[in-house]
């Protein structure tokens, strides 16, 4: 199966600087190259995010790029059901914008829109938000941040003034305390991970929120750090109640608050955390958590010199997302934990460009750098450059494109590098809204799930085959260099731009810096961005400007982005995937260190031997109370839908919560998960689903 995912024997006859394209930390590569083939991948040891260090993905799974169900071909075909046709770029892309042109013609300018990706580089997403913006007219542009840390973006807007993390990694080598929210950074963000274990074995104190047992606590030095696992659902409860006992106990840092926040509002904030409904022992019942581990938590925070949070999905995929970000914010704020070496709010970002894609203006109501649609001034810039009157409507959200589809008024979409069938919750709402289309274009490297329901397929090109940028978890700008021609014939950005000038776009970029040298025309915090500076430096973290020309490695120093930092009441309000006599349990998701996501790439190589299957962790009580052993094939069913995995008993979870990976199409396990989602955002609640387990031939 696999042509090209072992390292070969050989002799380079060059290496190629490039950027792993797997997760947010941003490792940097030396691709050594014989001809058009991969001798093997070695950490640079000068790359900033990684320091000579990789994981076992960006290190051997990259044989994926000349794997035998790689797409090399344009497709087409009338209907979805009808079998696919082989046919040439000029014929695909025609039928492509002759559709897209008829669906507007039949429907209306908001009838179609684009689904960008956070696996492709800043340049090409620039391009498909602008494809949206500048060709169709409308803001119909979304990105599957949207079902992982558009919270992030919202929350640490509202309260900093930008929705990025606040530090860079390297920061982790002066903090006194982190503090691990929903995120499992040995897994899934493996290089910062070892980072932060060594950080711990030098006698850093560790607080870790989460309902599993992750590796990092037993790494703690002099023994373990504090585990609060809180039942899925509860993180507003547990994190106000901690900043509750902060005020209560006269532990927040007043200076910090007077100098940097706007004092009145904390007034407010404190009296709303005195209220006794947020003291750990009104929280305890609902959340699990023991009112003194509460207490305790709350006071090392508050104690140590420099605490830092990192956080990953867990805060983010639940319908109090947007609220769990500003809890966190307000965390910092109260004890001056922001602003310094050691300290800050690091979402630890799950894709390797999933910070870029946000950057990049994917969201339907953000210009590039997070500018919103209505605001006239940022219209005017985007107006002059592109030469087109745009739209101040916010366009459609993917959840709102499903709906509208279902509904006939939404018929066309661009999807590039995103598998929605496989990663958006409530699958048949999504096959349904899919099958609703009349025209689907999918641009990918593999013909994967969603392109089952596509009238259009373009083969992509890997990340070992194109030039551009991506941007990491901590807003540092990566060069991505082409270490082989692609494959299918074009990079990404050119395809896109083939389709634009097929529907009177008029584009003439030549290369990927062209692209990134209007970003930096239009974008303030990229003003200072460019190729020959990424060539020179190496990577630089935006902000990148006249003020900071060669990056921001630490923000909101002097001051927040919006001025005062900004205290938000987080009332916690309980979600609707309760656990209940029918479904008694509930199912949390995540990742494993050897796999990625989907699996669309790592499925493709040798990495598979180490995880060949998703699983279900359950623990001891909960599988013996069913009848279920070790290795047995179970039923996992909610709401939604149901599937079959095999179960791993472990004391790793805590009774009452289940847990599993979505690596692999065969288990699809989100055709469990419902569709409930953040208030704010619409980001999925994947981490809480109420679930029955039962062994898989039991009623
Ligand atoms: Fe790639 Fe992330 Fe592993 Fe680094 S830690 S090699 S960026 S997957």
């Amino acid at each position: 199966l696999v042509e090209n995912s072992v390292i070969q024997i050989g002799t380079p006859d060059r290496i190629v600087k490039t950027t792993c394209a797997y997760c947010g930390v941003g490792c940097s590569f030396d691709a050594h190259m014989r001809g058009e083939t991969v001798v093997k991948m070695v950490p640079s040891k000068d790359g900033k995010a990684n320091h000579g260090h990789s994981c076992v993905k960006g290190r051997f799974a990259w044989g994926y790029a000349t794997h035998a169900e790689r797409m090399l071909h344009p497709m087409v075909r009338e209907h979805h059901t009808d079998p696919w046709r082989e046919v040439s770029w000029d014929e695909a892309l025609d039928f492509a914008a002759e559709r897209l042109r008829r669906a507007q013609a039949e429907h209306g300018r908001d009838s179609i829109g684009v689904i960008t990706s956070s696996r492709c580089t800043n340049e090409e997403t620039y391009l498909v938000q602008k494809l949206a913006r500048a060709v169709f007219g409308n803001n119909n542009t979304d990105t599957c941040a949207r079902v992982c840390h558009s919270p992030t973006g919202y929350g640490l807007k509202t309260t900093f003034g930008t929705s990025a993390g606040t530090h860079d990694f390297d920061s982790v080598e002066d903090t006194d305390l982190a503090l691990v929210i929903g995120a499992n950074p040995t897994d899934a963000h493996p290089v910062f991970g070892s980072r932060l274990r060594k950080r711990l074995r030098q006698g850093a104190g560790l607080i870790v929120i989460d309902p599993r047992r992750i590796d990092l606590l037993d790494t703690v030095h002099g023994g373990e750090g504090l585990h609060l696992s809180l039942m899925p659902g509860t993180n507003v409860a547990v994190l106000t109640a901690m900043a509750h006992v902060i005020v209560a106990e006269g532990l927040q840092d007043d200076a910090f608050i007077r100098e940097r926040c706007d004092w009145d509002e904390f007034l407010a904030y404190r009296e709303f955390l005195l209220d006794p409904r947020h003291a750990p022992e009104s929280v305890q019942a609902q959340s699990r958590v023991p009112a003194e581990l509460i207490r305790q938590a709350a006071r090392a925070y508050a104690a140590a010199p420099r605490a830092s949070i990192y956080y990953g999905l867990g805060v983010t995929e639940h319908s109090q997302g947007s609220t769990t970000v500003m809890a966190i914010a307000n965390l910092a704020m109260l004890t001056g934990n922001i602003g310094k070496p050691g300290t800050g709010v690091n979402p630890l970002r799950g894709q390797n460009n999933v910070q870029g894609s946000c950057d990049m203006g994917s969201f339907p109501h953000e210009y590039p750098g997070y500018r919103h649609v209505s605001d006239p001034e940022t219209r005017a810039i985007y107006e002059r450059v592109w030469g087109v009157e745009l739209s101040e409507e916010p366009g459609l959200r993917i959840n709102n494109m499903f709906d509208e589809a279902t509904a006939g008024r939404f018929k066309g979409l661009y999807c590039q590098g995103e598998d929605v069938l496989q990663s958006d919750p409530n699958t048949s709402h999504v096959q349904q809204a899919l099958a609703s289309l009349d025209i689907l274009i999918v641009h990918d490297i593999f013909l994967n799930e969603t392109a089952n329901y596509a009238h259009v397929f373009l083969p992509g090109s890997t990340f070992l085959e194109k030039n551009g940028t991506f941007t990491n978890a901590e807003r540092r700008i990566n060069m991505v260099r082409r270490a082989m021609a692609p494959r299918n014939g074009y990079e990404d950005w050119e395809i896109t731009q083939m389709l634009a000038n097929r529907l009177g776009g008029g584009w003439d970029y030549a290369h990927p810096s062209d692209i990134m040298d209007e970003i930096a025309l239009t974008t303030p915090s990229f003003a200072g961005v460019s190729f020959d500076l990424l060539d020179r430096e190496g990577s630089v973290q935006w902000p990148c400007n006249a003020a900071a020309p060669l990056g921001t490695p630490v923000m909101h120093i002097d001051g927040f982005v919006r001025g005062k930092g900004r205290f938000i009441n987080t009332e916690y309000v309980a979600t609707d995937e309760r656990s209940g006599p029918r479904f008694p349990l509930l199912l949390t998701t995540g990742r494993t260190l050897t796999q990625y996501n989907v699996g669309a790439q790592t499925r493709r190589t040798d990495n598979t031997v180490w995880h060949p299957e998703d699983v279900l962790e359950i623990h001891p009580h909960d599988a013996e109370n069913r009848g279920i052993r070790q290795g047995d094939l179970v039923r996992l069913a909610s709401r939604a839908g149901e599937t079959t995995l095999r179960a791993e008993v472990t004391e790793r979870m805590a009774p009452g919560v289940v847990f599993t990976t979505f690596h692999h199409p065969g288990t699809q396990a989100n055709v469990v998960t419902t569709d409930s989602s953040d208030w704010a955002t619409n980001c999925p609640e994947f981490k809480v689903t109420a679930v029955q387990v039962s062994p898989s031939n039991g009623p």
